[in-house]
């Protein structure tokens, strides 16, 4: 490997480098993001309205859509600083490998227990909610990354966490159900009896090993119906990819400490919080006219939100106790095949997202599982990391743009978000490794299916 000596293989920031305040991207958004809409008024959500579900604090930053810079507390600065700043990597071996003239760097959020980014939201939340004077939160969780990150915050705060876990994951992944429980959280498989909406569902599907539309409305349920709780959300909204905007304002920075500016950047979109959070002030400059990069959004080819949903309102969850969002979605009822491993399953898409999509400045691209866990094997045996499935959909198309370079003879600086570690994905390697891994593609049926449940709203076809 040939490090080019100009620019060390880990670029980090010191303590003092680090943001003092998210970005919020939506205040350099000509086109805002639409409104949550009341499902059974049709009318904006009001901050009363939205109160009775989120702490005070996040709903304020959920409406906001003029303040570009707001404070980060003190108390969430210095949790921050027991993980962060995260290093941003010079993939001097990845290029090497690929023989290729990119210049790839990647953004690393593995590097705390949940092993993930969802911890940089799940703190602010849980520090939001504490201020409040709250006993707890409930969430929901998939792959449980975000039920860990808010166990984690939620311990270290002293507050109580109910998590509803998507059935097929609780059966699946005990490790992820025990490191929450080591952390204090309850944990109660979704759906469940412990709802109204959970044994309604259970009811109609019986035998249903749960979706996260699902266990959204559980959590929900169970924050309304319990006094001095309140529900939180790890991705899509806009307060979470506020929070995230760490992300991109530390690999910023760290750029710029040594004059680099990015062509390409690249991230993978679930509900769009690391994407979102990543590109933030990269959006920014290009939304005010003073620099442009290609952005790429990176999707399963089984949960397709951008590259074949419709931009629609739609519910937020199954049990449609949710507000409407204005998003790409492929229908509340969509569920991805059950041979998808890769997470990425939310059907639909952030709103500020999913604008900036439809004006045209970001792209998106979808990929298949099995190309995925290619691209992951690659990276863990090339750079060492053992990549999660997630973030592989990222080291994909960073992969593939890095190639097209070779063809072209391109110096391209691509940058992507490398969100977390896959040890407890293992299973789904495990199939990848014994060739039992196959790739689904929703037909154009399928999605007709499901998109034929949008919800009727006035204006919209
Ligand atoms: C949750 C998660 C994602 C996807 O969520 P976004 O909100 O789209 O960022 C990606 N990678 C990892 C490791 C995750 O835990």
């Amino acid at each position: 490997m040939s490090i080019d000596n100009s620019i060390p293989y880990k670029i980090y920031l010191t303590e003092d480098e680090m943001p003092a305040a998210w970005y919020n991207v939506r205040a350099d958004m000509k086109v805002k993001p639409a409104p949550l809409l009341n499902p059974g008024t049709g009318a904006p959500m009001t901050f009363e309205e939205l109160r009775g579900v989120f702490c005070d604090e996040l709903v304020r930053q959920e409406l906001d859509n003029d303040t570009a810079f707001i404070p980060i507390p003190q108390a969430i600065r210095d949790f921050y600083k027991m993980y962060r700043p995260s290093p941003l990597v010079r993939a001097y071996c990845l290029e090497e490998k690929l023989d290729t003239p990119a210049k790839i760097y990647y953004k690393f959020e593995g590097n705390n227990t949940s092993g993930s980014h969802k911890l940089n939201s799940a703190i602010a939340q849980a520090y939001y909610a504490k201020q409040q004077g709250l006993r707890g939160v409930t969430t929901e969780t998939g792959a449980g990354q975000w039920g860990t990150a808010l166990s984690m915050a939620c311990s270290y705060l002293g507050l109580d966490c109910k998590v509803y876990m998507v059935k097929v994951s609780y059966e699946q992944k005990p490790f992820r159900r025990e490191v929450m429980r080591t952390y204090g959280a309850s944990v109660t498989p979704s759906p469940s009896e412990t709802t109204n909406i959970g044994r309604a569902i259970l009811k109609e599907h019986p035998g249903t090993t749960g979706s996260l539309g699902c266990a959204i409305s559980e959590a929900v349920e169970a924050a309304v119906s319990n006094p001095g709780y309140r529900y939180v959300l790890g991705s899509v909204l806009n307060q979470v990819l506020l929070h995230q905007s760490v992300i991109g304002l530390e690999t910023k920075a760290a750029l710029d400490k040594y004059g680099i500016k990015p062509d390409v950047i690249i991230g993978c979109a679930g509900g769009g919080s690391n994407l979102g959070g990543l590109i933030s002030p990269f959006m920014g400059e290009k939304l005010r006219g003073e620099a442009d990069y290609r952005i790429i959004a990176v999707e399963p080819a089984s949960c397709p939100s951008f590259t074949r949903g419709k931009f629609a309102y739609d519910f937020c969850d199954t049990g449609k106790v949710c507000p409407l969002a204005k998003m790409y979605t492929l229908g509340s009822g969509f569920i991805p095949s059950a041979n998808h491993a890769g997470g990425l399953r939310y059907h639909g898409m952030s709103s500020i997202l999913s604008q900036l999509y439809h004006d045209g400045y970001l792209e998106a691209v979808s990929v298949e599982q099995t190309k995925v866990f290619e691209a992951a094997e690659y990276f863990a045996r090339v750079e060492g990391i053992l990549p999660a499935p997630e973030s592989s959909h990222a080291i994909r198309a960073a992969i593939d743009e890095a190639l097209k370079c070779r063809e072209t003879g391109k110096e391209e600086t691509i940058v992507f978000g490398l969100t977390g570690t896959g040890y407890f994905d293992m299973v789904a390697y495990e199939k990848f490794h014994n060739g039992e891994m196959s790739d689904y593609i929703p037909t154009d049926e399928d999605l007709a299916r499901s998109l034929a449940s949008l919800p009727q709203i006035p204006g919209q076809d």
